[in-house]
């Protein structure tokens, strides 16, 4: 299966999921989903606010329950996710949300394209300093229609 997801034909996102019955000793068996997520996001590099293609790699395996409250109870004592059982279970809200939470924090590139961006901030930073002017100075012309 394949999704574009809107973020354009450069972008693919690329996932599959597969069910999975296990069987339970002494219980009815469990049905496991697996998914596996492989895209690559644009986002903005934090360094150099360059455009910057992140790779996400997602491969989580989720456990479906009865419902949300058994969900709740079990969550804390079980490693895998958990997910309810539901008729308008949404597949695609679900691969979302994974990537959503793949997405680095901060994305950066490994080496950044460019390497002067930094210096050219501090140059315009150091002008708006310049630029502004010293208390002092705009007191300067009263003083001189004192004198005269
Ligand atoms: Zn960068």
């Amino acid at each position: 299966m394949q999704e574009t997801g809107g973020l354009g034909s450069d972008h693919l996102v690329n996932w599959t999921a597969a069910g999975e019955l296990r069987p339970v000793p002494g219980g009815t068996d469990d049905a496991w989903l697996c998914l596996n997520i492989d895209a690559t996001v644009p986002l903005t590099c934090q360094r150099c606010l360059e455009p910057v293609d992140v790779a996400l790699t997602v491969d989580r395996a989720f456990r479906f329950v009865a419902d949300e409250e058994t969900a709740a109870a079990q969550d804390d004592d079980c490693e895998e996710d958990l997910l309810a059982l539901s008729r308008d279970f949404d597949l695609a809200a679900l691969v979302e949300d994974e990537m959503l939470m793949a997405l680095p924090l901060v994305p950066m590139h490994d080496t950044c394209p460019v390497h002067v961006k930094l210096a050219v901030a501090d140059e315009a930073f150091g002008a708006e300093a310049m630029a502004k002017p010293h208390p002092f100075a705009v007191l300067a012309p009263l003083k001189g229609d004192k004198s005269s």
